[in-house]
């Protein structure tokens, strides 16, 4: 029964929507990219700096699902 058997994440890139890879997952939409700035902006204004630091590296290039200037 090939028709019924679960499609690998191959779906997923060939539509684009290709899931990052990154040790800080880049969002890869607006609404992921609100919800990071969300969570960026209340780690300033509760000092967190741990948070502020992985909400930065989450918005920050390089990434290879979304830049292909990344170097070789
Ligand atoms: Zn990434």
């Amino acid at each position: 029964m090939a028709g019924t058997e679960p499609v690998p994440s191959s779906t997923a890139e060939e539509t684009g929507k290709r899931r990052c890879a990154c040790i800080f997952a880049h969002p890869q939409d607006d609404v992921e990219r609100a919800r990071v700035q969300a969570a960026l902006d209340n780690a300033l204004v509760t000092n967190d700096a741990h948070a502020v630091f992985v909400a930065c590296m989450q918005l920050l290039p390089p990434c290879p699902t979304t830049s292909v200037a990344v170097a070789q």
